[in-house]
């Protein structure tokens, strides 16, 4: 089989786990990691973007309080469970984010996996190497800037090297998407994206409005209506008319017009004014915007061969390989709303498969014909462009993948419990990561675990 010398882009949890897979499968993968640990995400930092609204070069959006939203039993690779044991540092269901840091460094530890990783070494360019006759690909051109301390003094240095294959895994909760509201530009209060919240503390006393309730606007909400004098969340689903919520008294919710970019809010008055679709208004001190994040690649900007239209990268077979240039370029950790983590292993299992030869990609035509096939589908469904890469609830993907690499489907008690606690979140949105019913379902888990 094929053995490659691969350049993989980000230590967080896609990145590592690609890099065990390539190299079980005979692969040199090295990872460039511009953070000065592994865990991606995951890494917790204080520091926020100088930019309340933008990226800022902060990569973390995590926020002090953050829990998991997936039960611990589920989130974890197949193989290597992300149990509570004697070294955790919280062993609830729904820990904190500190012990999925430590699971990944774990995770890493295990696998032997630190010494392939080149720590605050940031990839700035990825340029195809054309073949002679100027059509296959032949290589990629990796250039990156590594920053260290010499004499005091941090001093930044910019190399290039050549590796057969590319795996990009640099993660997509880092560059802040806002919602298009009318009049927001002008608005005299102040304004964050979720990406920079980290504690509540500067919403003291003030009137705030949340935009957008899935999990960071649904937590941050609460976080801070602990401070606030009143919170209040525009929704794409709550009914018209300002409506409570049962245990945050200063908590309401708010209609939102359903549009693509979730404009939920019709237009910000420069008095401090907030109306909302149904007509209703609130002056607000605040407003935080809870919408999402976008995918970007600029190390791949100058090469143009992939494109992001309204948070769609494409064309990608199965959100995976662009169909010309597969196997050697990957994109790993695309995919939102599953089972992460093992999501990922398949993935990077199928794209050491892919380069070794053991498993085989259809021809480059057949995997554009899918790709399009994809998208009539999506637009005949009516779903825009940026649920592209939503993998619902049916594992579809994750049994297809299992079945190209030749792995074990993912277990079925996995499924019941990712599904289980979704559900819950909608029902018991207070109490969902410590009530549930599915302990039955818990015993199995960890019997299959141990
Ligand atoms: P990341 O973890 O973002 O890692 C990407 C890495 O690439 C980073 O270390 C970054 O520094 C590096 N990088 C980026 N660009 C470059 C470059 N040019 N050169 C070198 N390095 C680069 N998932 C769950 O399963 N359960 C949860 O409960 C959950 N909660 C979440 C809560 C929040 C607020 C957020 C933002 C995400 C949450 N997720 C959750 C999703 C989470 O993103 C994934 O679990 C997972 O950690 C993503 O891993 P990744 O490796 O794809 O990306």
């Amino acid at each position: 089989m094929a053995s490659s010398r691969v350049a993989v882009i980000g230590a967080g949890a896609a990145g590592l786990v690609a890099a065990r897979e390539l190299r079980r499968e005979g692969h040199s993968p090295v990872v460039f990691e511009r953070a000065a640990g592994v865990g991606g995400t995951w890494r917790y930092d204080d520091a926020a973007s100088a930019d309340p609204l933008g990226a800022g070069g902060v990569h973390g959006s995590l926020y002090a309080s953050l829990r998991t939203n997936l039960p611990r039993e589920s989130m974890g690779f197949l193989d290597f469970p992300f149990v509570a044991d004697e070294g955790s540092v919280d062993p609830r269901r729904f820990p904190g984010h500190q012990e999925v840091l430590r699971y990944l460094e774990a995770f890493a530890r295990r696998f032997d996996l630190l010494g392939l990783v080149r720590l605050e070494t940031e990839v700035v360019g990825v340029r195809r190497r054309v073949d002679g006759a100027g059509a296959g690909v032949a290589g990629w051109t990796v250039s990156y800037c590594s920053r260290k301390l010499a004499g005091g003094e941090l001093q930044e240095e910019e190399q290039s090297e050549v590796f057969d294959a590319v795996v990009v895994c640099n993660g997509h909760f880092a560059e802040p998407r806002l919602a298009e509201i009318a009049g927001i530009d002008g608005w005299p209060g102040k304004q964050l994206h979720s990406h920079s919240y980290r504690v509540p503390d500067q919403f003291h006393g003030q009137v705030v409005v949340v935009i957008g309730y899935h999990p960071s606007g649904m937590d941050i909400s609460r976080d801070i209506a602990g401070v606030a004098k009143e919170v209040h969340v525009a929704i794409r689903s709550a009914p018209c008319g300002m409506q409570s919520t049962t245990a945050h008294a200063n908590l309401w919710l708010h209609p939102m017009v359903i549009t693509w970019y979730y404009s939920t809010i019709e237009c910000a008055e420069e008095d401090g004014s907030v109306v909302f679709q149904d007509g209703s208004r609130v002056k607000a001190d605040s407003v935080v915007h809870c919408t999402g994040y976008k995918y970007r690649f600029p190390f791949l900007e100058e090469d143009g061969m992939v494109s992001v239209d309204d948070n769609r990268v494409g064309p990608l077979y199965k959100h995976v390989f662009p169909p010309q240039m597969a196997p050697h370029i990957s994109f790993i950790g695309l995919p939102f709303k599953s089972i992460l983590f093992p999501v990922f292993r398949l993935q990077s299992n199928w794209v050491a498969g892919a380069l070794s030869g053991r498993i085989e990609l259809p021809s480059p035509e057949e995997m554009m014909l899918d790709v399009m096939a994809f998208y009539s589908d999506m637009e005949a469904r009516g779903w825009p462009k940026r649920f592209t890469h939503n993998l619902g609830v049916e594992f579809e993907y994750e049994d297809w993948l299992a079945e190209q690499c030749g792995l074990d489907k993912m277990e079925e008690w996995r499924r019941v419990i990712y599904v289980a606690a979704r559900a819950r979140v909608s029902v018991r949105l207070e109490s969902y990561r410590d009530e549930w019913d599915d302990d039955q379902l818990l015993a199995q888990a960890h019997n299959d675990l141990s």
